[in-house]
């Protein structure tokens, strides 16, 4: 769940930081076009998210074929990350 959600964290910061930087966001030399890019890695790395919510619903009960919506899904991810911290 920490690699889910610090992955997701992530990507949010390094599409903000590109979206502020405008045009310059997207040439090398700028750190954040780098960022963006590297950001990915933890999308896929070592279990992309998909997966990892897959073994998360396994792991607090739900089938991989759940019902829930993902939206459902996250708050139920996040908030048993935050009691586990
Ligand atoms: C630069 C790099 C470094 C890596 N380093 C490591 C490492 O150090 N150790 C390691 O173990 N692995 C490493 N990997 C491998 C990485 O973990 C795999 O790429 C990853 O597990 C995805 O497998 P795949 O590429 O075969 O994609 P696939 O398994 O073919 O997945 C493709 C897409 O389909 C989605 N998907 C697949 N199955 C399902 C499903 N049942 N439900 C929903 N969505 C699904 C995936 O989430 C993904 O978005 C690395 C990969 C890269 C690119």
């Amino acid at each position: 769940m920490g690699k889910l959600y610090c992955s997701e964290v992530m990507y949010r910061c390094a599409n903000h930081a590109v979206q502020l930087h405008g045009g310059y966001g997207l040439m090398k030399e700028y750190d954040v076009e780098r960022f963006y890019r590297d950001q990915k890695l933890l999308d896929i790395g070592e279990g992309t998210s998909e997966i990892q919510r897959i073994v998360i619903a396994r792991h607090i009960g739900a089938s991989a074929s759940s019902e829930l919506s993902e939206t459902q899904f996250d708050v139920i991810g996040y908030s048993l990350l935050v009691k586990s911290l």
